[in-house]
């Protein structure tokens, strides 16, 4: 068995630990990368061209772990029709996809969620207006009232409540960033807290380098253009609450869905009053945990060596293997 994954995101990382669990590794992906993988960073034993090359990764006895690029770059549909084995639940691919079902989920999991406005006019604090489909913050922008909401909505060409068109309001949560990366076995039955990260992006980073007058006067508006990530470890009273909080969201995928296994990441912030409000679920490897290659803080207080995201993956998956129980986690 070999490991592979999309030459994107969070590769580097995956295919390093698979090395480190002895694994041969393949990477597959656009031309222009493949020095990265295999020339500055030695990690890929082979390199295909093609953003899913279905039948070499059948004949090189692959498994593939997927990305958030992996998926991307696939779409949902063909995921869930591919041959070459997955690590992780395909199931949660829809759930994670719809925001109506990711809601439920995570409300099951009795998470404290932004609050959600159906009506623009009964909008009574800031929010966060996300145009459907809309990925990494484009297009979102913030609103104060409902006579607000409907003066910046017409740019999307949103008139009246007829042609709201499955845009989101959600009540806009002031607090930090914190992204808990956890891996969840299911061999082990066991929840592990991996790392935690903060994203580091452009404009929203960006906009408080300007005095508020000047902002004012350059008409400016957020983005969210993921550009790197930062390692953050939190206020030791906070950990429980952030376990628990993963605890809650296995517990309830095993109701909705048939479980989580693997790596997954919750998205929210932690307010003054110390709440993590939770916006959105990454069910698989996030690139926040990039940070880590050679271990976090807390992996190293349950690991006496290094251990990233992706070797843990890796040491699943070998775990797997010698207990002939792959089918449990593949699929
Ligand atoms: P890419 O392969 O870099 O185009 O990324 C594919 C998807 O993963 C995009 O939706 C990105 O927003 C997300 N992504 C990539 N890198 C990161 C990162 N370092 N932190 C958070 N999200 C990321
Ligand atoms: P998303 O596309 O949901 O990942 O959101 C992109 C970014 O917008 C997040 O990383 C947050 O910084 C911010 N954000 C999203 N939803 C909210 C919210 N309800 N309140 C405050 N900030 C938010």
């Amino acid at each position: 068995m070999k490991v592979s994954t999309y030459a994107s995101h969070s590769a580097l990382q995956i295919l390093k630990g698979a090395k480190e669990e002895g694994f041969e590794t393949v990477a597959f992906g656009k031309a222009r990368v493949k020095p990265l993988y295999t020339k500055y960073f030695p990690v890929a034993d082979y390199f295909i061209e093609g953003s899913y090359p279905e039948e070499e990764l059948l004949s090189l006895d692959a498994v593939v772990i997927p990305t958030g690029s992996f998926v991307a770059h696939l779409g949902v549909e063909l995921v869930e029709k591919m041959r070459v084995p997955y690590y992780g639940n395909k199931e949660v691919l829809r759930w994670e996809s719809d925001r109506t079902l990711e809601r439920r989920w995570l409300e099951r999991a009795k998470l404290r969620l932004p609050r959600v406005y159906e009506d623009p006019d009964d909008i009574d604090g800031p929010v966060i207006v996300k145009p459907h489909g809309a990925k990494g913050g484009k297009g979102y922008f913030l609103a104060k009232s409902p006579e607000d909401f409907w003066e910046k909505a017409k740019r999307l060409g949103i008139r009246d409540k007829d042609s709201l068109g499955g845009i989101q309001i959600q009540e806009y949560v002031l607090g930090v960033p914190v992204y808990p990366h956890y891996f969840y076995s299911k061999l082990n039955h066991e929840l592990e807290l991996m790392s935690i990260d903060r994203r580091y992006e452009s404009n929203v980073d960006a906009i408080g380098r300007i005095p508020a007058e000047e902002q004012l006067d350059l008409g400016l508006s957020t983005n969210y253009t993921v550009i790197g990530n930062i390692p953050i470890v939190l206020r030791e009273s906070l950990l429980m609450d952030v376990i628990e909080a993963g605890e809650r969201v296995v517990e309830a995928a095993e109701e909705l869905m048939g479980g989580l296994w693997g790596p997954f990441c919750l998205e929210g912030v932690f307010t003054e009053e110390l709440e993590f409000v939770v916006f959105e679920i990454s069910a698989r490897i996030v690139a926040g945990t990039n940070p880590f290659v050679h271990g976090s803080p807390y992996s190293w207080l349950r690991y006496d060596y290094p251990v990233s995201t992706g070797r843990r993956i890796a040491m699943e998956l070998r775990q797997a293997e010698d207990e002939e129980r792959l089918d449990e986690i593949l699929t």
